[in-house]
Parts: structure tokens; sequence; C-alpha cells
């Protein structure tokens, strides 16, 4: 990264250990969602850009792949070690880039990112070789990397994402091209210079910037990946699972989701209350795990409203900088009003807005931000286009159930499948509910707890594949069954 000859800062690829400009010169206005306003430019990689750093990648995976597992998880624990020692600027980063609060960029999603490569560096001391053996032969079972392997990941939370698929590509013995969002690139960029500074062997990672269209299409169809880990929204996944599909390369696809928050009268209400603040609104709602579906029993639907919505009218919205702020801005203004068209739906839809609604004018530095209310509302079918349609921002529903049966119905009753979250004090309950519900990550009495020897992922329209822990390095290996006859 540095400045242009007209000083804007040009975020540009990172190949083969350096940072290069794009070959068609061609460039994209990045913004500070939070005052409106382009700050930096990012390369518009083609093609051509996107050659140069498979080739580059397949250059260093011979020497990569053939590393011990101890000089592997050196090197990336030597990377982790540098996002630690930057993680103070990385989280401004973040913030300036997605219009996220500093706070949450700062104490979840940094630390989270460092800890992403420090996990697998130690998983992959783990990895066990299978044998099995006959009186005719005796099978050894080898996990072996694909060489190079892509990933394409979202602006929701940048450089978190953008580790946990890298992460395990490199942990696995492959070399890596990656493509983080066009929305918010500099933290992967900063990621690149942390690869010089400690040494990671050139060639080893490469991050490729650009749009979907140009760059992500280009990585898909790029005949020297064979495998690719994709996160996004659930068209773009369908998109490549169509380019991907006759080029036979292996995918993972973690997609959108329409999360249901169920809510028993017999849970402990101050823990669901708070929690459920969190689950609708952290990061503005732009959390692939966020609840945007609350389904309350009905005997508590009363109270549970009144509460929530007083929770909500006292939640700050505005720059994302203060601390004393709840929420921060939306990622762009063509995101902003996706939003605020999704609340227009629900209303023409005979939805009550309770709260919120609309856009948030924030006086000073963001007065020309990108800000949305907390926005619930009620009053609403779950066959409507507002309960079957992710939102991806600060908006919820919220349904009455009549009992569990009814609950799971309502929770099922969407194309997506990718978490819930079951409050109960009935752990009877709990485990039939979760059994019954269509995701492939639930929370009971709780949420966002996640321990990464875990397998992540969602079921329909949410995704294909599981990520994290041991699943994920199965994702970044093939195996091969080497048979010694006797
Ligand atoms: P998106 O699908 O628009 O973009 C995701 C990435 O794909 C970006 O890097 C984009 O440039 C790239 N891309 C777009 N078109 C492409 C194409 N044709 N070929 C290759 N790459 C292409 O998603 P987004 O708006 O960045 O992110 C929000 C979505 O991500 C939401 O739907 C959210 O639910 C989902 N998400 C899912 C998870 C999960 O774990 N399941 C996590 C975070 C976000």
């Amino acid at each position: 990264m540095s400045l242009g000859a007209d000083d804007t800062l040009k975020i540009r690829s990172f190949v083969d250990g350096e940072f290069i400009d794009p070959a068609t010169g061609q460039w994209l206005d990045n913004y500070d969602p939070a005052v409106g306003e382009v700050y930096s430019q990012v390369a518009n990689s083609p093609a051509s850009d996107v050659d140069r750093a498979v080739a580059a990648a397949t250059r260093a995976s011979r020497d990569w792949s053939r590393l011990s597992v101890e000089q592997r998880a050196n090197h990336l624990l030597r990377i982790a070690e540098g996002i630690r020692s930057r993680a103070d600027e990385l989280a401004r980063a973040e913030c300036r880039d997605s219009g996220k609060p500093l706070k949450l960029a700062r104490d979840l999603e940094i630390p989270r990112a460092a800890q992403n490569f420090g996990f697998f560096a130690g998983l992959i001391h783990g990895m066990s070789t299978a044998a099995h053996d006959s009186p005719v032969g005796l099978n050894v079972t080898l996990a072996q990397p694909f060489g190079v392997g892509g990933t394409i990941s979202p602006w929701n939370l940048p450089l978190y994402l953008f580790t946990w698929k890298v992460a395990p590509a490199l942990a696995a013995g492959n070399c890596v091209v990656a493509k983080p969002s066009e929305l918010t690139p500099l933290t992967a960029a900063m990621l690149g210079e942390i690869c010089i500074e400690v040494g990671l062997p050139h060639g080893v990672l490469n991050i490729v910037q650009g749009s979907g269209q140009v760059t992500g299409q280009a990585l898909v169809e790029h005949p020297g990946i064979r495998a690719i880990s994709f996160t996004g929204g659930t068209a773009t996944g369908a998109k490549i699972a169509a380019s991907a599909a006759p080029r036979f390369k292996k995918l993972s696809l973690e997609l959108g989701g329409k999360n249901p928050n169920l809510i028993f009268a017999d849970c402990d209400f101050d823990k669901m209350l708070a929690t459920t603040f969190r689950s609708s609104f952290q990061n503005q709602g732009q959390i692939c795990l966020c609840g945007s579906r609350i389904l309350v029993e009905s005997s508590i639907y009363d109270r549970f409203m009144a509460a929530f919505l007083m929770m909500v009218h006292k939640a700050k919205v505005g720059d994302p900088l203060d601390e004393a702020n709840d929420l921060g801005a939306v990622v762009s203004q063509a995101h902003q009003q996706k939003i605020l068209s999704a609340i227009d739906t629900a209303a023409a839809e005979g939805g009550r807005i309770l709260a919120g609604g609309h856009a948030v004018s924030v006086p000073g530095r963001c007065e020309r931000g990108w800000f949305v209310a907390p926005t619930v509302i009620d009053n609403l079918d779950q066959s409507c286009c507002t309960n079957q349609r992710e939102i991806f921002g600060p908006v919820v529903t919220v349904q009455p159930f009549r009992d569990a049966d009814h609950a799971i119905e309502l929770a099922n009753a969407v194309p997506y499948g990718l978490s819930a979250t079951v409050w109960t004090a009935n752990l009877n309950r709990a485990l039939r509910v979760a059994e019954n519900i269509e995701a492939g990550v639930v929370w009971v009495n709780g949420w966002l707890i996640r321990d990464l020897r875990t397998p992540f992922g969602g079921v329909k329209e949410s995704g294909v594949g599981r990520e994290g822990g041991i699943d994920a390095l199965e994702f970044w290996t093939q195996k091969k069954n080497v048979c010694f006859c006797r």
C-alpha cells in the first residue's frame, strides 16, 4: 500500500511477495461508510493478475508442502504474532473500511484473526495418517494438499473471515490465492505487509484485490486452482457453484441465513434479553449468525416486547470510533438503500414498525455516513418476503408461537439453515428442538460462542461443507491410498 501520484491511498494486490498495480490500470473507489466519502482506491485486478498470483503460488507450493509440520506451524505462528503486534492499527483500519464499531474490531475480530493462525498451527500437529493392514497388503492413506487453493471472503467480518479460510489452507500445505471483498480490502492488504515483515516465503500467500465479477470470477475459473472456499451471499454461491462444477473443483460454500431465535417462557429472561439485543444488532445486524427472526412463546410475548423495545429505543447509533455507541454505519450506501427498501417492503406487507425503520443522521464528522436505526417489526406472517429473505442489516421481526412444535415449524419455514438460538431452562426440550431445527449450528441459552475445534456451516441454501477444526484441514487435503502389496 502506498499513496498514488494524486495522494490517494492505493490498495494493491500482493503477489509473489510484492505489491503490484493492476495490469489494466483499473482502480475502484473505496469508501469510509461512516463518513460517506472515498478515502482510498483498490486495484480491480484482471485475470492476468490472477494468473500471476496462481503461477507464484504454484512455484511456492513445492517447497511449502514439503516443510515439516513444525516449520509450517512456525510460519503461521509468526503471522499470528505479526497481527497481534499491529492489532490496534488493524482494528482502526477495519473500522474505517467497514463502518463497524472500533470496539468490535479491536475486542473480537482482530484477536480472532490472530487466533485463526495460532489455532491451525496447533491443529496440524494432530493430523494423522490412517493405515489398514491385511494378509494381502498394507494400505497407507495420505492426506495431500491440492497445491494451490482459492479463497473468497465477504465484507462483514473482513480479516476474521479472510484468515479463517487462509490459515487452514496454508496449514494443510497449500499455497493460497485469496480474494477479500472489494468493499473492505484494507486489512487483507495489511496482512500482505505482515507476511513480508515475518518472512513468509514469496508466493505462499497471494492476495488479489478486485470486484467479484472481474477478479473473483477469474479466480473461480482458473484451471490452476482445484479447491475454493467461499463465504458470501447465496446468489453468489450459486454462481460460483455453476462455474466450478464443470471444472470439477472442490467447493466449500458458507452462505446467507435467516436465523431464528426461539424464546420459551421458562428462559433466564435477563440473560436472554441482553443476548438477544446483541444477536439482533451486533455489527449492525451484518453477521451471518445474527438472529433476524425472533420467535417468542405467546405467554411472554408482551413482556418480551416491552423490555426489548425499551432496550432498542435506548441503543445509540453513531460514530464507530465513539465507544459509547452500540451501532456504527452499514457497509455502503447501496446496502443502506437495500435495508431501507426491505423495511418499506415489510410495511407494505402489513408489518408494524415498532422501533427504527429509518436512516439515522449523525451530526459532525459522520453527517454524510450511512447509518440505519435498529428496527423491530411484528405483525408479519412467516411466509411473507420479509420473513423469507435475508436482509443482513439491523432489522428483526418478532412472531409469537404456541408451543415447541409450532416454534420448530416457524423456524424451519425458510430456504436457509445456518444457525439458531434456543432459550429455555428445560434441557430436554432444548435438545428436542435443537435436533429438529434445520441448521448447521444451534446455541442453547447463548449466542456466538465459538470453539474453533467445532464444525461450522449451514444446511439448505446456507451452504455446503463444514469449516473449522479438523473439517477445515480435511477440506484442504485430498486422500490418496497407497497399498503395499504383500
Ligand atoms: P457477496 O456474495 O456479494 O460477496 C462475497 C465475495 O464474493 C466478495 O469477495 C465478492 O467480491 C465475491 N464475488 C461476488 N461475485 C462473485 C463472482 N461472480 N465470482 C467470484 N466471486 C464473487 O457477499 P457479501 O455481500 O460480501 O457478504 C454478505 C453475505 O455473506 C451475506 O449473505 C451473509 O449472510 C454471507 N455470510 C455468510 C457467512 C457464513 O459463514 N455462512 C459469513 C459471513 C457472511
